[in-house]
Protein backbone atom coordinates (compact mmCIF):
# COMPACT_ATOMS: atom_id res chain seq x y z
CA UNK A 1 0.00 0.00 0.00
CA UNK A 2 2.95 2.34 0.70
CA UNK A 3 4.37 2.31 -1.98
CA UNK A 4 1.46 2.82 -4.17
CA UNK A 5 0.24 5.41 -2.06
CA UNK A 6 3.65 7.26 -3.03
CA UNK A 7 2.67 7.73 -6.52
CA UNK A 8 -0.69 9.13 -5.89
CA UNK A 9 -1.58 12.73 -5.47
CA UNK A 10 -2.73 14.42 -2.83
CA UNK A 11 -6.55 14.98 -4.50
CA UNK A 12 -6.76 10.59 -4.33
CA UNK A 13 -4.59 10.75 -1.08
CA UNK A 14 -7.13 12.94 0.76
CA UNK A 15 -10.15 11.00 0.13
CA UNK A 16 -8.82 7.66 0.65
CA UNK A 17 -5.02 7.59 2.73
CA UNK A 18 -5.79 5.72 6.16
CA UNK A 19 -9.86 5.65 5.64
CA UNK A 20 -10.61 3.09 3.41
CA UNK A 21 -10.79 -1.02 3.96
CA UNK A 22 -13.00 -3.02 6.32
CA UNK A 23 -15.00 -0.23 8.13
CA UNK A 24 -17.43 -2.25 10.76
CA UNK A 25 -21.11 -2.67 8.88
CA UNK A 26 -19.59 -1.64 5.11
CA UNK A 27 -19.64 2.23 6.16
CA UNK A 28 -18.30 4.40 3.75
CA UNK A 29 -17.72 7.26 5.79
CA UNK A 30 -15.29 6.17 8.69
CA UNK A 31 -16.79 5.28 12.63
CA UNK A 32 -16.27 7.81 15.74
CA UNK A 33 -14.73 5.51 18.73
CA UNK A 34 -16.01 6.91 21.28
CA UNK A 35 -14.71 5.19 23.88
CA UNK A 36 -11.82 5.58 26.56
CA UNK A 37 -11.20 2.42 27.36
CA UNK A 38 -10.64 -1.09 25.87
CA UNK A 39 -11.73 -4.47 26.94
CA UNK A 40 -9.42 -7.78 26.90
CA UNK A 41 -11.13 -11.18 25.85
CA UNK A 42 -9.08 -12.96 28.30
CA UNK A 43 -5.48 -12.57 30.06
CA UNK A 44 -3.62 -14.42 27.70
CA UNK A 45 -5.29 -11.59 24.98
CA UNK A 46 -3.40 -8.94 27.82
CA UNK A 47 -0.19 -10.57 28.33
CA UNK A 48 0.27 -11.14 23.45
CA UNK A 49 -0.66 -7.13 23.97
CA UNK A 50 1.82 -6.23 26.65
CA UNK A 51 4.73 -8.39 24.85
CA UNK A 52 4.15 -6.46 21.73
CA UNK A 53 3.34 -10.14 20.30
CA UNK A 54 -0.49 -8.97 19.14
CA UNK A 55 -0.37 -4.84 20.07
CA UNK A 56 -4.04 -3.34 19.96
CA UNK A 57 -5.81 -0.09 21.01
CA UNK A 58 -5.49 -0.28 25.37
CA UNK A 59 -6.34 3.37 27.02
CA UNK A 60 -7.83 6.10 25.54
CA UNK A 61 -4.29 8.31 25.78
CA UNK A 62 -2.54 6.23 24.26
CA UNK A 63 -4.79 5.58 21.32
CA UNK A 64 -7.98 5.56 19.18
CA UNK A 65 -8.99 4.09 16.19
CA UNK A 66 -10.84 7.29 14.40
CA UNK A 67 -7.57 9.24 15.41
CA UNK A 68 -5.13 6.04 14.32
CA UNK A 69 -7.35 6.75 10.49
CA UNK A 70 -6.61 10.33 10.66
CA UNK A 71 -3.25 10.11 11.34
CA UNK A 72 -2.55 7.72 8.42
CA UNK A 73 -4.19 10.15 6.29
CA UNK A 74 -2.15 13.34 7.43
CA UNK A 75 1.16 10.73 7.57
CA UNK A 76 0.65 9.98 3.55
CA UNK A 77 -0.30 14.06 2.60
CA UNK A 78 2.99 15.10 4.86
CA UNK A 79 4.78 12.13 3.25
CA UNK A 80 5.98 11.12 6.20
CA UNK A 81 6.34 7.72 7.96
CA UNK A 82 4.36 8.47 10.71
CA UNK A 83 2.14 11.47 12.26
CA UNK A 84 1.04 11.81 15.84
CA UNK A 85 -2.13 13.85 16.72
CA UNK A 86 -2.60 16.13 19.39
CA UNK A 87 -5.43 18.09 21.18
CA UNK A 88 -4.16 21.54 19.98
CA UNK A 89 -1.45 22.98 17.40
CA UNK A 90 0.23 23.79 20.93
CA UNK A 91 0.37 20.46 22.13
CA UNK A 92 2.31 19.33 19.77
CA UNK A 93 4.64 22.09 19.47
CA UNK A 94 5.53 21.73 22.87
CA UNK A 95 5.58 17.87 23.45
CA UNK A 96 8.03 17.92 20.33
CA UNK A 97 9.99 20.47 21.82
CA UNK A 98 10.21 18.82 25.34
CA UNK A 99 10.19 15.15 23.81
CA UNK A 100 13.76 16.59 22.10
CA UNK A 101 15.67 18.96 24.42
CA UNK A 102 16.83 18.27 27.89
CA UNK A 103 18.86 20.43 30.50
CA UNK A 104 22.01 22.19 29.19
CA UNK A 105 20.79 21.95 25.70
CA UNK A 106 19.84 24.63 23.40
CA UNK A 107 17.60 25.44 20.36
CA UNK A 108 17.52 27.86 17.75
CA UNK A 109 14.33 29.47 16.19
CA UNK A 110 13.83 31.94 13.83
CA UNK A 111 12.20 34.81 14.63
CA UNK A 112 8.40 36.29 13.26
CA UNK A 113 7.06 33.07 14.79
CA UNK A 114 4.39 32.17 16.27
CA UNK A 115 3.82 34.43 19.45
CA UNK A 116 3.11 31.49 22.19
CA UNK A 117 5.77 28.95 20.42
CA UNK A 118 8.46 31.67 21.54
CA UNK A 119 6.57 32.28 24.78
CA UNK A 120 7.02 28.50 25.19
CA UNK A 121 10.90 28.56 24.81
CA UNK A 122 11.70 31.69 26.60
CA UNK A 123 9.67 31.42 29.69
CA UNK A 124 9.39 27.53 29.98
CA UNK A 125 12.23 25.90 28.45
CA UNK A 126 14.37 28.31 30.16
CA UNK A 127 13.44 27.23 33.62
CA UNK A 128 14.38 23.56 32.50
CA UNK A 129 17.74 24.98 32.06
CA UNK A 130 17.83 24.87 28.00
CA UNK A 131 19.09 28.04 26.16
CA UNK A 132 17.43 29.39 23.05
CA UNK A 133 18.71 31.75 20.40
CA UNK A 134 16.24 33.93 18.05
CA UNK A 135 17.50 34.95 14.42
CA UNK A 136 15.99 36.05 11.31
CA UNK A 137 14.80 33.32 8.80
CA UNK A 138 18.35 32.74 7.38
CA UNK A 139 20.48 29.57 6.67
CA UNK A 140 23.66 32.56 7.61
CA UNK A 141 21.84 33.35 10.99
CA UNK A 142 21.13 29.88 11.69
CA UNK A 143 24.81 28.68 11.34
CA UNK A 144 26.05 31.94 13.17
CA UNK A 145 23.54 30.76 16.15
CA UNK A 146 24.19 27.14 15.95
CA UNK A 147 26.16 26.01 19.23
CA UNK A 148 27.48 22.09 19.89
CA UNK A 149 25.18 21.35 22.41
CA UNK A 150 21.97 23.12 19.84
CA UNK A 151 19.34 19.80 19.51
CA UNK A 152 16.88 21.48 17.69
CA UNK A 153 16.30 24.04 14.67
CA UNK A 154 12.76 25.36 14.85
CA UNK A 155 11.37 28.06 11.97
CA UNK A 156 8.31 28.39 10.38
CA UNK A 157 7.37 29.00 7.17
CA UNK A 158 5.54 30.64 5.53
CA UNK A 159 5.77 33.07 8.19
CA UNK A 160 3.38 35.29 10.37
CA UNK A 161 2.22 37.94 9.96
CA UNK A 162 5.29 38.92 6.86
CA UNK A 163 5.33 35.21 5.50
CA UNK A 164 8.33 35.31 4.74
CA UNK A 165 9.14 31.50 3.18
CA UNK A 166 12.51 29.61 5.34
CA UNK A 167 14.82 28.33 2.58
CA UNK A 168 14.81 24.93 4.17
CA UNK A 169 17.09 22.94 2.00
CA UNK A 170 19.87 25.93 2.62
CA UNK A 171 18.82 25.36 6.57
CA UNK A 172 19.35 21.52 5.98
CA UNK A 173 22.87 21.47 4.95
CA UNK A 174 23.76 24.25 7.26
CA UNK A 175 23.12 21.35 9.91
CA UNK A 176 24.60 18.43 7.93
CA UNK A 177 26.80 16.41 10.22
CA UNK A 178 25.33 18.31 13.25
CA UNK A 179 23.09 16.15 15.84
CA UNK A 180 20.55 19.32 15.43
CA UNK A 181 17.19 18.29 14.07
CA UNK A 182 15.06 20.61 11.49
CA UNK A 183 11.52 21.13 13.14
CA UNK A 184 9.34 22.96 10.51
CA UNK A 185 5.75 24.73 11.61
CA UNK A 186 4.28 24.27 7.82
CA UNK A 187 0.65 25.55 9.43
CA UNK A 188 0.87 28.09 6.66
CA UNK A 189 1.67 26.09 3.75
CA UNK A 190 -0.23 22.71 4.39
CA UNK A 191 0.97 19.69 2.78
CA UNK A 192 -0.62 20.70 -0.39
CA UNK A 193 1.21 23.54 -0.81
CA UNK A 194 4.88 22.74 0.47
CA UNK A 195 6.49 18.97 1.69
CA UNK A 196 8.70 19.79 3.62
CA UNK A 197 9.96 16.43 4.72
CA UNK A 198 11.22 16.24 1.29
CA UNK A 199 13.48 19.69 1.01
CA UNK A 200 15.45 18.63 4.52
CA UNK A 201 13.34 18.85 7.51
CA UNK A 202 13.19 15.83 10.05
CA UNK A 203 9.92 16.98 11.70
CA UNK A 204 6.92 19.09 10.42
CA UNK A 205 4.44 20.35 12.70
CA UNK A 206 1.08 21.76 11.57
CA UNK A 207 -2.03 22.91 13.88
CA UNK A 208 -4.94 21.80 12.31
CA UNK A 209 -7.22 23.97 13.60
CA UNK A 210 -6.49 26.01 10.37
CA UNK A 211 -6.33 25.21 7.17
CA UNK A 212 -6.25 20.97 7.94
CA UNK A 213 -9.31 21.17 9.88
CA UNK A 214 -10.68 23.96 7.68
CA UNK A 215 -14.14 25.09 8.64
CA UNK A 216 -13.35 27.26 12.32
CA UNK A 217 -14.74 24.08 14.45
CA UNK A 218 -12.01 22.01 16.27
CA UNK A 219 -8.82 22.63 17.21
CA UNK A 220 -6.10 20.19 17.31
CA UNK A 221 -2.28 19.96 16.36
CA UNK A 222 -0.04 17.04 14.35
CA UNK A 223 3.54 16.31 13.99
CA UNK A 224 5.01 13.83 11.18
CA UNK A 225 8.26 12.52 10.42
CA UNK A 226 10.56 9.59 11.09
CA UNK A 227 10.71 6.94 13.83
CA UNK A 228 11.21 10.12 16.49
CA UNK A 229 7.23 10.59 16.24
CA UNK A 230 7.34 7.69 18.23
CA UNK A 231 9.09 8.92 21.06
CA UNK A 232 6.88 11.97 21.28
CA UNK A 233 4.08 9.79 21.66
CA UNK A 234 5.65 8.00 24.25
CA UNK A 235 5.99 11.38 26.17
CA UNK A 236 2.22 12.32 24.65
CA UNK A 237 0.97 8.98 26.74
CA UNK A 238 2.73 11.25 30.10
CA UNK A 239 1.72 14.76 29.36
CA UNK A 240 -1.41 13.78 27.84
CA UNK A 241 -2.19 16.39 25.41
CA UNK A 242 -4.42 14.27 23.47
CA UNK A 243 -7.37 14.50 20.86
CA UNK A 244 -10.33 13.35 21.42
CA UNK A 245 -12.15 11.03 18.87
CA UNK A 246 -14.68 13.54 17.75
CA UNK A 247 -12.30 16.16 16.55
CA UNK A 248 -10.28 13.03 14.81
CA UNK A 249 -13.08 12.55 13.28
CA UNK A 250 -14.13 16.01 11.86
CA UNK A 251 -10.26 16.57 10.99
CA UNK A 252 -10.55 13.53 8.95
CA UNK A 253 -13.72 15.06 7.13
CA UNK A 254 -11.90 17.93 6.48
CA UNK A 255 -9.09 16.62 4.95
CA UNK A 256 -11.02 14.96 2.01
CA UNK A 257 -11.37 18.67 0.86
CA UNK A 258 -8.53 20.13 1.82
CA UNK A 259 -6.79 20.06 -1.56
CA UNK A 260 -9.76 21.80 -3.39
CA UNK A 261 -10.16 24.70 -0.54
CA UNK A 262 -6.04 25.54 -1.01
CA UNK A 263 -6.21 25.68 -4.58
CA UNK A 264 -9.41 28.03 -4.23
CA UNK A 265 -7.53 29.88 -1.16
CA UNK A 266 -4.18 30.43 -3.66
CA UNK A 267 -6.15 31.46 -5.89
CA UNK A 268 -7.94 34.17 -4.47
CA UNK A 269 -5.55 35.43 -2.09
CA UNK A 270 -3.03 35.65 -5.41
CA UNK A 271 -5.65 37.93 -7.22
CA UNK A 272 -6.62 40.51 -4.25
CA UNK A 273 -2.56 40.69 -3.50
CA UNK A 274 -2.60 41.46 -7.10
CA UNK A 275 -5.19 44.10 -6.78
CA UNK A 276 -4.40 45.70 -3.79
CA UNK A 277 -0.40 45.74 -4.24
CA UNK A 278 -1.98 48.42 -7.13
CA UNK A 279 -4.43 50.35 -5.17
CA UNK A 280 -2.51 53.38 -3.92
CA UNK A 281 -4.51 53.40 -0.60
CA UNK A 282 -2.31 50.54 0.11
CA UNK A 283 1.74 51.08 0.81
CA UNK A 284 2.71 47.38 0.76
CA UNK A 285 1.43 44.14 0.54
CA UNK A 286 3.35 41.29 1.61
CA UNK A 287 2.45 37.95 -0.06
CA UNK A 288 5.06 35.29 -1.08
CA UNK A 289 3.34 35.19 -4.70
CA UNK A 290 3.88 38.53 -5.25
CA UNK A 291 7.39 39.41 -7.24
CA UNK A 292 8.22 42.34 -4.62
CA UNK A 293 7.89 40.11 -1.60
CA UNK A 294 11.67 39.20 -0.25
CA UNK A 295 11.38 35.35 -0.47
CA UNK A 296 9.22 34.97 -3.53
CA UNK A 297 12.02 33.45 -5.43
CA UNK A 298 12.26 31.25 -2.59
CA UNK A 299 8.67 30.34 -2.38
CA UNK A 300 8.32 29.61 -6.16
CA UNK A 301 11.43 26.81 -5.94
CA UNK A 302 9.74 25.31 -2.60
CA UNK A 303 6.02 25.82 -2.67
CA UNK A 304 3.37 24.73 -5.35
CA UNK A 305 1.07 27.50 -4.14
CA UNK A 306 1.28 30.52 -2.33
CA UNK A 307 -1.34 30.38 0.66
CA UNK A 308 -4.53 32.28 1.98
CA UNK A 309 -2.90 34.92 4.18
CA UNK A 310 -2.20 38.15 2.94
CA UNK A 311 -0.54 40.86 5.17
CA UNK A 312 -0.51 44.68 4.13
CA UNK A 313 0.05 48.18 4.97
CA UNK A 314 -2.15 50.85 4.46
CA UNK A 315 -1.44 54.61 3.84
CA UNK A 316 -3.12 55.38 7.11
CA UNK A 317 -2.91 55.53 10.86
CA UNK A 318 -4.46 53.14 13.66
CA UNK A 319 -7.92 55.17 13.34
CA UNK A 320 -7.77 54.75 9.75
CA UNK A 321 -7.05 51.33 9.69
CA UNK A 322 -9.72 50.40 11.86
CA UNK A 323 -12.11 52.37 9.65
CA UNK A 324 -10.89 50.21 6.79
CA UNK A 325 -11.20 47.26 9.12
CA UNK A 326 -14.83 48.07 10.30
CA UNK A 327 -15.97 48.73 6.40
CA UNK A 328 -15.80 45.70 5.23
CA UNK A 329 -18.30 43.53 4.55
CA UNK A 330 -17.54 39.87 4.04
CA UNK A 331 -14.54 39.42 6.37
CA UNK A 332 -15.49 38.55 9.97
CA UNK A 333 -12.70 40.45 13.07
CA UNK A 334 -11.08 37.43 14.40
CA UNK A 335 -7.97 35.77 15.32
CA UNK A 336 -6.87 32.29 13.57
CA UNK A 337 -6.97 31.54 9.54
CA UNK A 338 -7.74 28.43 7.18
CA UNK A 339 -11.44 28.06 7.52
CA UNK A 340 -14.52 28.88 4.98
CA UNK A 341 -14.85 32.58 6.25
CA UNK A 342 -12.66 35.49 5.33
CA UNK A 343 -11.27 36.84 8.51
CA UNK A 344 -9.52 40.12 8.95
CA UNK A 345 -7.63 41.51 11.74
CA UNK A 346 -5.53 44.78 12.78
CA UNK A 347 -2.50 43.26 13.86
CA UNK A 348 -1.18 45.62 16.33
CA UNK A 349 -4.90 45.56 18.13
CA UNK A 350 -5.50 41.61 17.77
CA UNK A 351 -1.86 40.59 19.04
CA UNK A 352 -0.27 43.87 20.34
CA UNK A 353 -3.21 45.55 21.79
CA UNK A 354 -1.27 45.95 25.53
CA UNK A 355 1.88 48.40 23.37
CA UNK A 356 2.66 51.61 22.78
CA UNK A 357 2.95 52.74 18.87
CA UNK A 358 6.58 53.02 19.38
CA UNK A 359 6.81 49.55 21.10
CA UNK A 360 4.76 47.89 18.08
CA UNK A 361 7.32 49.42 15.86
CA UNK A 362 10.48 48.25 17.70
CA UNK A 363 8.90 44.82 17.16
CA UNK A 364 8.35 45.81 13.28
CA UNK A 365 4.71 45.81 13.45
CA UNK A 366 2.74 49.10 12.67
CA UNK A 367 -0.27 50.12 13.49
CA UNK A 368 -1.37 50.04 9.93
CA UNK A 369 -0.76 46.61 9.38
CA UNK A 370 -3.44 44.09 8.60
CA UNK A 371 -3.67 40.36 8.06
CA UNK A 372 -6.23 38.92 6.01
CA UNK A 373 -6.93 35.08 5.90
CA UNK A 374 -8.98 34.65 2.60
CA UNK A 375 -11.94 32.43 3.01
CA UNK A 376 -13.87 30.22 0.32
CA UNK A 377 -16.44 33.02 -0.90
CA UNK A 378 -16.33 34.18 -3.92
CA UNK A 379 -12.84 36.20 -5.04
CA UNK A 380 -14.82 38.75 -6.87
CA UNK A 381 -17.35 39.69 -3.78
CA UNK A 382 -14.10 40.17 -1.42
CA UNK A 383 -11.96 42.25 -4.17
CA UNK A 384 -15.22 44.52 -4.19
CA UNK A 385 -15.85 44.59 -0.95
CA UNK A 386 -11.94 44.91 -0.09
CA UNK A 387 -11.66 48.02 -2.55
CA UNK A 388 -14.77 49.56 -1.37
CA UNK A 389 -13.69 49.39 2.15
CA UNK A 390 -10.37 51.19 1.30
CA UNK A 391 -12.64 54.36 1.16
CA UNK A 392 -13.25 54.87 4.62
CA UNK A 393 -9.89 55.49 5.35
CA UNK A 394 -10.42 58.89 4.43
CA UNK A 395 -8.25 61.59 2.82
CA UNK A 396 -5.83 61.04 6.00
CA UNK A 397 -3.28 59.69 4.17
CA UNK A 398 0.30 58.82 5.53
C1 LIG B 1 -2.30 28.66 15.34
C2 LIG B 1 -0.87 28.33 15.24
C3 LIG B 1 -0.23 27.56 16.22
C4 LIG B 1 -0.95 27.06 17.45
O1 LIG B 1 -1.96 26.16 17.12
P1 LIG B 1 -3.28 25.94 18.05
O2 LIG B 1 -4.00 24.88 17.30
O3 LIG B 1 -3.99 27.25 18.10
O4 LIG B 1 -2.79 25.52 19.39
C5 LIG B 1 1.11 27.24 16.04
N1 LIG B 1 1.80 27.70 14.97
C6 LIG B 1 1.22 28.45 14.02
C7 LIG B 1 2.03 28.92 12.87
C8 LIG B 1 -0.13 28.80 14.12
O5 LIG B 1 -0.71 29.56 13.19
Amino acid sequence: MAEEEAKRGSGTLAVHAGTDGAQPHGTVALGIFRTSTYTFRDTAELCAHMTGERPRMEYGRYGNPTQAAAEAKLAALDGAQHALLFGSGMAAVTTTLLAMLRQGQHIVLTDDCYRRTRQFCVQILSRLGIEHSIVPTTAEAVAAALRPETRVVLTESPTNPYLRVADLPAIASVLRGHPAKLVVDSTFATPINQRPLSQGADLVIHSATKYLGGHNDILAGVVSGGPIVEAIRDLQAILGGIVDPETAWLLVRGLKTLPLRIAAQNATAQRLAERLEADPRVARVYYPGLPTHGTHEVARRLMSGYGGVISMELRADLAGTSRFIDATRIPQIAPSLGGPETLIEQVALMSYFELTTEEREALGIRDSLVRLAVGLEDAEDLERDLVAALDAIGPAHR
